[in-house]
């Protein structure tokens, strides 16, 4: 929902753009403290979702943490701001380089994800002179429910160790003096909805982080990742996700030691439902038993509904009256390149502005120039 001010100023501005209300930021972000501190819970934000600078600006005031998956990610973190000491730094594939970003930087920790990777860091932190913090990403083999492109916890999932390599890794560890091991990380995927997920999530954390204890290795972080879903059918309904369920069913069901603190990486939770795709009706046309409404913005400016099939809801902001049914697309050259099908909206025309919902996370930063189209800009509610 826009109200009449902001769609005027969308009026005057070239579309596509994206545009932020930064005042659900900030609601969203004093919600997700406020269950944070109830618990004593530490959050690192996925800098994946969105990393304009005027949204980190925001989130780092709120006190968290940068949770990282390239050298880049690590070094952007660092350079506007957020402490190293809560930097930790995911993926399967850390290069050398990459790997003495984050050894230089002097982050709290790399998570892990297998044997050769953690050999590499502790020979690059020998000749840097350097010990590297690490938590072992698990693959505890949880069915996320919700995409296969945005699972990540399966066993059959390129991410993580799985159980039955515990043992060679922490011999692998013991061969290392410059790797000391404080952690076990988990991350299972994304846009989750059930929280039953994360109900079977804390129980798998129990169980494994039993095993180290009976292994003998004393695990001081316990970080259980991101992946809470957000509403994209109804984003005016629920523009923020119920965070004091996720934290309850975590707090009740995750056993932890006194000596343990809680991590979290949010991403598309946190920044997803502040953002919206802003774009124009360059032509309605008529297909075979079907309309087009054919957008200037494309998959080039956003990518998820032709990556993962998913759907953001989509508003006519200028056009009111009898609903029509139309395939709302983009102008670039694939067919996967829609929005939406068979979506009913007030009879809509050239030059209406449109809005595509929920758009605030893996959004513009996953915007590309294919078709050599321009990048979208962003413009923000303040
Ligand atoms: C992408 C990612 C996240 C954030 O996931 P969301 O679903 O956006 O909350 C957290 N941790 C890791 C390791 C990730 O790769």
């Amino acid at each position: 929902m826009f109200d009449t001010k902001t769609v005027e100023r969308f009026n005057t501005i070239d579309t596509p753009f994206y545009y932020y209300d930064l005042s659900l930021l900030k609601k969203t972000l004093d919600l997700y403290t406020k269950e944070l501190r109830k618990y004593k819970f530490h959050a690192h934000y996925a800098f994946k979702a969105n990393a304009n600078l005027e949204i980190l600006d925001i989130i780092k005031e709120y006190g968290l943490g940068a949770d990282c998956v390239s050298g880049n990610e690590v070094s952007l973190a660092i350079k506007s701001g957020f402490d190293p000491k809560k930097v930790v730094y995911a993926g399967v594939g850390k290069s050398d380089k990459e790997i003495e970003t984050a050894l230089a930087g002097e982050i709290f920790s790399f998570n892990c994800e297998s044997i050769p990777e953690i050999e590499v860091i502790d020979s690059i932190a020998k000749k840097m002179g350097k010990t590297a913090s690490i938590s072992l990403r698990i693959n505890p083999d949880i069915d996320a429910h919700t995409h296969r492109y945005i699972s990540t916890g399966r066993s059959q999932d390129k991410f993580g160790i799985s159980h039955w390599m515990f043992d060679d890794v922490l011999s692998a560890i013991a061969k290392c003096s410059n790797i000391k091991l404080s952690g076990l990380h988990f991350h299972v995927g994304s846009q989750i909805t059930d929280l039953n997920v994360f109900d079977m999530l804390a129980n798998k954390v129990n169980e494994i982080s039993a095993n180290f204890k009976d292994k003998g290795v004393k695990i001081e972080n316990l970080n259980l990742g991101g992946g809470l879903g957000i509403d994209y059918n109804d984003p005016d309904t629920t523009p923020i996700s119920d965070f004091a369920s996720y934290f309850s069913i975590i707090d009740k069901k995750l056993i932890r030691e006194p000596y343990q603190q809680i991590h979290f990486e949010p991403g598309r939770a946190i920044v997803a439902q502040c953002g919206s795709l802003i774009s124009r009706v360059l032509y309605v046309k008529f297909g075979k038993g079907r309309k087009f409404a054919i957008l200037d913005a494309g998959m080039n400016d956003l990518i998820r509904p032709a990556l993962y099939q998913a759907s953001h809801k989509i508003e006519n902001l200028t056009s009111v009256g009898r609903g029509m049914r139309y395939d709302v697309v983009g102008p670039i050259c694939e067919s996967s390149d829609r929005f939406a099908k068979n979506l009913l909206l007030p009879e809509t025309k050239r030059g209406d502005i449109m809005a595509i919902r929920s758009a605030g996370a893996y959004g513009q930063v996953m915007a590309m120039r294919y078709n050599q189209k321009d990048l979208a800009p962003d413009y923000y509610s303040e």
